[in-house]
């Protein structure tokens, strides 16, 4: 199956179950001041949930864009080394605004799952909230039995509040969840160890495929929790993750989501996908951000000084030092890729980009403009240790290596491998 089929059994799934199918939302938080970016498809829902709108439909299916690098959903860092995050992701969710609640949810995601998709049903696991003093929340029962009557007992997990209780940010609608897992994993090593072990251990191939939320609560800024006037449901299944499962891969990289821009980034840059594990980061990291960026600049966001411009300059920029550090690349090429993607946001969105700019030419004057930044930090760098070793001296300031960042943004990362190559070492505490 490809991602447009995998995409599309899940929208008709939900309709048949008189869902309204609705397309994703801006990537840019635009309703909610206390985000910057839509991080879950939940955010544009807010206010029906708190009761401040009301919903036109009472059941909705979508896919949202969302992008998690900044706040309390930030999964910069993860992105890359693992085969499972990424910043932009697309999110299938199903909502419910005080329509129905635990038992349609529970049935409806088994049915999809295992007689739409036809998983298999010894590789998934469900885990439940088991309760919270510190909230006054008890064990979520009610979850329990309807999971009962579907997966085996065995397959039935209990997790506190860090797994199954979940919050937009520190404040807002929030309430229990139940998630589904899969174990990806081979036979052999599913004898070794149980999958039931390897559930929210951040395990490669046991991973969290869908979340179902159940939204009663609001978090106030005070902590506490108050009951929200009606029961929602708010479910977010990751597509690419999703893919992953259904095309038979161990990484969301090698889904048709990604293999075109990971065989082109390889090729632009001479390098060989799937041999060395550092060169397989790189490549992967570039991926997935110049994907991040594109949506973003798509949906309006133009790198800046600024706010969000600012965070997205910065995911550019390293994606820069990424491949001129990595893959010894010394000339703009990330606006290469840039064509494809928009292709897949045109193919997949109904909206518009209302950008007057060509996103190809705003990437590659970022790129050129920043490369020439870490030339001139290098040659400036450079003729201070130059300055060290007619002195023989061997410990390089740390106040320098900042002095090269703040005024000549030469990335300290960059300063850090120039240095070590040097045999220079850095002498941090007086910058303390
Ligand atoms: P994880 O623990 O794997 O980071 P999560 O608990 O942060 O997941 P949710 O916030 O519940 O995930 O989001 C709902 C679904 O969206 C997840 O079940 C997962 O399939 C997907 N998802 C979440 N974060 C990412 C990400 N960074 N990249 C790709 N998919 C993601
Ligand atoms: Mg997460």
């Amino acid at each position: 199956m490809n991602h447009k089929q995998i995409r599309k059994i899940f929208l008709s799934f939900f309709k048949r179950k008189q869902h309204k199918i609705l397309t994703s939302a801006s990537i840019v938080a635009k309703q909610d001041s206390s985000l910057m970016f839509t991080n879950a498809g939940m955010n544009i829902f807010k206010d029906f949930f708190i009761g401040q709108k009301h919903s036109q439909y009472s059941r909705i299916a979508n896919f949202q864009k969302c992008l998690r690098i900044t706040g309390k959903h930030n999964d910069l860092f993860e992105v890359g080394k693992d085969n499972y995050h990424h910043t932009m992701f697309e999110m299938l969710g199903t909502w419910s605004f005080g329509d129905y609640f635990k038992k349609e949810s529970i049935i409806w995601a088994w049915e999809l799952l295992t007689e739409v998709y036809k998983l298999d049903k010894s590789n998934i696991y469900v885990t439940i909230f088991k309760g919270n003093k510190e909230d006054q929340l008890s064990f979520d029962r009610e979850s329990f039995q309807y999971w009962k009557n579907q997966i085996d007992d065995r397959n039935i997990l209990f997790f506190d509040k860090k797994h199954n209780f979940w919050e937009m940010g520190t404040t807002g609608p929030c309430g229990t969840c139940t998630e589904i897992h899969i174990d990806l994993r081979n036979e052999k090593e599913k004898l070794k160890i149980p999958g039931k072990n390897l559930v929210n251990k951040k395990h490669s191939l046991v991973v969290e495929l869908w979340n179902i939320v159940f939204i009663q609560f609001f978090r106030k800024a005070d902590g506490t929790l108050v009951k929200l006037p009606n029961c929602h449901v708010d479910t977010g299944m990751g597509f690419e993750r999703l893919c992953m499962i259904l095309q038979n891969k161990k990484s969301t990289y090698d889904t048709d989501l990604f293999t075109y821009l990971i065989k082109s980034i390889a090729h632009k840059t001479k390098q060989i996908y799937g041999v060395k594990d550092k060169i397989d980061i790189a490549i992967r990291i570039i991926a997935d951000h110049i994907r991040a960026v594109v949506f973003a600049i798509y949906d309006g966001i133009i790198p800046s000084n600024k706010k969000s411009g600012y965070v997205i300059r910065k995911i550019l920029r390293r994606i820069i030092v990424n491949y001129y550090l990595t893959l010894k690349i010394k000339k703009p090429f990330l606006f290469k890729l840039v064509k494809p993607i928009i292709c897949y946001i045109k193919n997949s969105y109904l909206n518009k980009s209302h950008l007057k700019h060509d996103i190809s030419s705003i990437i590659l004057s970022e790129e050129k403009f920043f490369l020439k930044t870490i030339k001139l930090g290098i040659y400036k760098l450079e003729k201070i240790i130059e300055q060290l070793r007619d002195k023989q001296c061997h410990i390089i300031a740390g106040k320098i290596i900042y002095w090269l960042y703040d005024t000549y943004g030469l990335p300290i990362e960059i300063s850090k491998i120039i240095t070590t190559k040097n045999h220079l070492k850095v002498f941090y505490s007086d910058i303390l």
